[in-house]
């Protein structure tokens, strides 16, 4: 049976995969719900959005994807409170830069009705899938890829929009150890490094395992020109802190503009952490571990929130850095998971209700 909201329509799955979930145990993004909203760039334009049960999608070998990675992506969480009822977070802000990403891969830019309207469909039919177990909750993942076809490199002339959710459990278990980059790079000036292009991911994967040989479970990406700023931790933004003061890298071409970065700088700023948005040298973050003022390091991110990091290796030696009992991870992480999921006032006006 087909329902038909303002913008979107509804083809219900016949059967449920849900009764196969163990929702105490989900591991991150492995399982899918059972609807996901497609909606298609033909005839140069988007057309309406639709859910549909979750299922393959069939590509031609020469569709530009393949060939060209022009693809972009978005990640979100829904979060049940106690009462049963489903928010999102800042969601505008992940349409915005899902078009921001767009213009920069020539990806024909999504209207914000088919994105909203498609989210809160998707995420009303699929409202039972949202755990409810602390921590959990269901990954969104939004993402546009070039169907279209040929072997021209140039863009494609049709695209699909796809939402496709989660349940999840936590991201990282744990601290993390994390290697300085000395060598590869994430991102470029001039290049894609502040857009969620799918490749830009890809390109992190060879060194990440480089790592991760030596011992380490993440990198820390490093400038491209000279290798001696901070720039990020993996797909999350990184956070210092130095003495008092919780200090962050500015965005740019490079850095991506995180939504839990920008979140966590105005909760900070809110309880009377001193911050600072400036570049942040490795040398004084060596220095600092040395002369025991850098108190913690942690990356930011919507999939883990925010990653606390116990330690990083910098030319051949290992830096640990303190255990602490109040730390601003702690303090920041709480506060944002609870207007995540209800369980304080909004005063920032962040939470959206599914
Ligand atoms: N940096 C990179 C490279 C990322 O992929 C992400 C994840 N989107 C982030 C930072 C964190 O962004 P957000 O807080 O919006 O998830």
């Amino acid at each position: 049976m087909e329902t038909m909201t303002k913008n979107v329509s509804v083809e219900k799955s016949k059967t449920s995969k849900i009764s196969e979930v163990d929702f105490n145990n989900l591991s991150f993004g492995s399982v899918y719900t059972d609807h996901m909203l497609v909606c298609d760039f033909v005839n140069g334009a988007w057309q309406t959005p639709k859910v549909v049960p979750y299922q393959p999608i069939t590509l031609e070998p020469s569709a530009k994807i393949f060939h060209y990675g022009q693809s972009i992506f978005e990640g979100m969480k829904a979060y049940k409170d106690e009462n049963g009822d489903a928010w999102l977070f800042r969601p505008l802000e992940n349409f915005k830069r899902l078009n921001k990403s767009a213009k920069r891969l020539a990806i024909p830019e999504l209207p914000e009705a088919y994105f909203m309207e498609g989210l809160t469909t998707l995420l009303q039919v699929e409202k039972d899938w949202i755990p409810q177990n602390p921590g959990s909750s269901l990954y969104v993942r939004p993402f546009i890829l070039a169907s279209g076809t040929g072997f021209h490199a140039s863009p494609a002339d049709e695209y699909k929009f796809i939402i496709a959710c989660a349940p999840s459990g936590a991201y990282f278990s744990g601290k993390v150890k994390v290697l300085i980059e000395e060598n590869y790079s994430r991102a470029a000036n001039g290049g894609v490094g502040y857009a969620k292009a799918g490749g830009n991911y890809a390109g992190q994967f060879y060194p990440t395992q480089l790592a991760i040989e030596k011992g380490y479970n993440q990198v820390i990406w490093t400038d491209d020109n000279t290798h001696e700023y901070i720039e990020e931790a993996g797909a999350m933004n990184i956070f210092v802190r130095i003495n008092d003061t919780l200090i962050t890298g500015p965005t740019s071409d490079r850095i991506l503009d995180g939504i839990t970065r920008k979140s966590i700088l105005e909760i900070a700023e809110d309880q009377g952490i001193a911050t600072e948005v400036r570049k942040i040298t490795v040398s004084e973050v060596v220095e600092a571990a040395k002369n025991g003022s850098l108190k913690e390091m942690f990356g930011a991110g919507t999939a883990a929130v925010v990653s606390p990091i116990a330690g990083f290796g910098y030319q051949g030696t290992d830096y640990e850095l303190p255990e602490l009992d109040n730390s601003y991870a702690t303090q920041l992480k709480t506060y944002i998971t609870d207007i995540q999921y209800n369980r304080t006032e909004d005063k920032f006006g962040w939470r959206y209700p599914v």
